[in-house]
């Protein structure tokens, strides 16, 4: 018989209770009552971690651990069933003398506190919180450069914030599509969490510039509980320094200690709107100003950012990691989550990012940076009633040390649809990034109707170009999702890898020619030729064909190449 049925609990009131079972055979007898039963794999996971846990425990008995090697989070699991605090000061000892890590060294503190004080169950002790300085007594002031380091525990925070960007006098398009995603998220936050007769929570859509007052209706129609908005003829463009002081002194508004509570300004006044030391949640647009803002502000307000998400929702969620629940062993659920999803490996696999407190540090506002696109663009509802703020605090005349002397205006963008062909590069020109584009040029050039498009990767990428090329490389060539969208008779693709990002953008093409050194590369799936070679020979090669008049744009629209010159395509796999 199992010592529990499995089924009358979820998962996450299975972690403890599977954890707190000592025997192999018992454990056994559990998986076989949810194998047999609800069949869940998160449950059946935890079982069978606990069994190998167990079998591992045996097996190790009590080697020596080899600590470098180990991250916190190992040590915790290791050493979460040691009840001899002998043993684990001699492990303190070795990480003192070693590695030293804070984390690891308080992680084993408290299993030693815990053991000592009797501890329940393996729970943490109550520990005072140390601040900083206390931890770190040898350094001047590990935060000497942050005025207002807040939360360590027990801030209050509220509201959804949306850095609301506007270029050359207009809101951009991804302002407008946060605002309505946090509306969204926010109106099932209250429903959620909040009873009814408590003030719901709010969407604050944030202003900064020299003529930004005239956009607080429109922030509100489209979702925005409250506009606060900072205006000085000296933020007309963006600055790194003005624009995340002015962020973080609006964040920072009627905290406590208050904002600003010493030099000029408001000293110490406190914002009368709101009743929270900071704010709960951030949203940046993930533009280049957007990008630099979002990590500074997180950064002054002692928090974290998640760049570059497309998705956003907010849930409670059940870590077990004892970093973030304070003991190994024990699962701790964190409410009202806001889980960030963003594309890694190419956009291929999403990773969920969250941004969760320690057991005595808090880590808010939890801030995350939007990809233009990924919302929609919200319905402006005039109906819409909203508060509006203005927040006035001096600033500082060194903060506008750099001077902006010149700028230039792209009078229009480029439009690469309705030409023939496309020839479109992505990162694969990383070794030579300069040629890569150069090569692309090259081949338009070729083509009597032809112009240049790059992926994502190029935008985004930190290569450094060449004057000359410099202006293929630039957003307003994008293909994409978040780009233009082509349909030529010929797409050529080359060192794009082809995310579906990037495929929405020209898969309506009428030929598309991909390639690419890596024969598994995903455009090889959508492609109607694909060629497997280095960009940087088979693009002169393309180019000597098109002039030689071997390849070419067949009278029906896709391409004419070598040998088959009445446009049919040869295989999905030629080479
Ligand atoms: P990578 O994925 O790094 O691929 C490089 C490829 O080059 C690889 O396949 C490699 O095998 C190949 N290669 C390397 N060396 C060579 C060589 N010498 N010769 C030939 N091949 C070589 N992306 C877009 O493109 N457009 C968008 O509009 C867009 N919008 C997005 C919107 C959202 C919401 C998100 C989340 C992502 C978006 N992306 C977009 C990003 C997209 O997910 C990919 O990250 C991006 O397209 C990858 O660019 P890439 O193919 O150039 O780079």
């Amino acid at each position: 018989m199992p010592p529990f049925d499995p089924a009358d609990y979820d998962v996450s009131e299975l972690g403890p209770k599977v954890q707190g079972i000592e025997g192999a055979a018992e454990l056994e007898e559990l998986l076989a009552a949810e194998e047999d039963g609800e069949n869940r794999a998160p449950v059946l996971t935890v079982i069978r971690s606990r069994i190998d846990k167990l079998s591992e425990d045996e097996d190790a008995g009590d080697a020596e651990l080899d600590l470098a090697g180990m991250s916190a989070a190992d040590v915790g699991n290791a050493l979460q069933d040691v009840d001899d605090v002998d043993r684990l000061r001699d492990v303190l000892d070795r990480e003192r003398s070693g590695e030293d890590r804070d984390s690891v060294v308080r992680l084993i503190e408290r299993r030693i506190d815990s053991l000592e004080g009797g501890g329940e169950d393996g729970e943490a002790e109550e520990t005072e919180p140390e601040t900083p300085e206390e931890r770190h007594p040898d350094l001047d002031h590990p935060t000497a450069d942050k005025r207002y380091v807040k939360a360590l525990a027990d801030g209050t925070y509220g509201d959804m914030w949306v850095y609301c960007e506007t270029q050359a006098g207009d809101l951009l398009d991804v302002s407008r599509e946060m605002l309505g995603h946090a509306r969204t998220m926010m109106d099932g936050y209250n429903d959620r969490y909040l009873d009814d007769d408590a003030d719901p929570e709010r969407v604050v859509a944030v202003l900064i510039g020299s003529d930004v007052r005239g956009h607080a209706d429109e922030c509100i129609e489209l979702g925005a509980d409250v506009v606060v908005y900072h205006e000085d003829e000296r933020l007309e463009r963006f600055r790194h320094k003005p624009y995340t002081e002015v962020f973080a002194d609006m964040a920072r508004w009627g905290a406590d200690p208050p904002s600003r509570d010493e030099g000029e300004g408001r000293e110490g006044e406190s914002a009368d709107w709101r009743e929270y030391d900071e704010p709960r949640y951030t949203l940046y647009p993930a533009t280049n100003n957007g990008r630099d803002l979002s990590a500074l502000v997180q950064g002054e307000l002692d928090s974290g950012l998640a760049s570059d998400c497309s998705g956003l929702f907010i849930e409670n969620t059940v870590i077990s990691n004892p970093v973030k629940t304070g003991s190994a062993g024990s699962n701790r659920t964190f409410e009202r989550v806001l889980h960030m999803k963003r594309p890694d490996f190419s956009g291929f696999e999403y990773s969920t990012i969250l941004c969760l407190d320690n057991p005595n540090r808090e880590f808010h506002p939890q801030g995350a940076s939007v990809i233009p696109g990924s919302f929609d663009l919200p319905e402006p509802d005039p109906d819409r009633e909203g508060l509006v703020v203005e927040h006035d605090a001096d600033l500082e005349d060194d903060w506008f040390r750099v001077d902006v002397t010149e700028f230039d205006r792209l009078s229009a963008g480029v439009d690469l649809t309705g030409h023939d062909v496309v020839v479109a590069v992505g990162r694969g020109i990383g070794a030579d990034p300069t040629r890569g584009i150069e090569l692309a040029v090259e081949l338009a050039d070729a083509f009597e109707d032809a112009d240049v498009g790059v992926s994502r990767g190029i935008v985004t990428g930190s290569y450094n170009f060449d004057g000359h090329v410099e202006q293929y490389t630039r957003e307003e060539r994008q293909i994409g999702e978040t780009g233009q969208v082509v349909e030529p008779k010929i797409y050529v693709a080359a060192g794009i890898s082809g995310a579906v990002q990037h495929k929405v953008g020209c898969d309506e093409s009428d030929t598309i020619v991909a390639v690419n050194t890596d024969p598994e590369a995903r455009i090889r799936d959508w492609s109607d030729y694909f060629i497997e070679g280095d960009l940087f020979e088979v693009l002169p090669e393309l180019t000597a064909a098109v002039k030689a008049g071997e390849l070419g744009v067949a009278a029906d629209g896709g391409a004419t190449p070598a040998g088959d010159a009445d446009g049919e395509r040869e295989s999905d796999d030629d080479e």
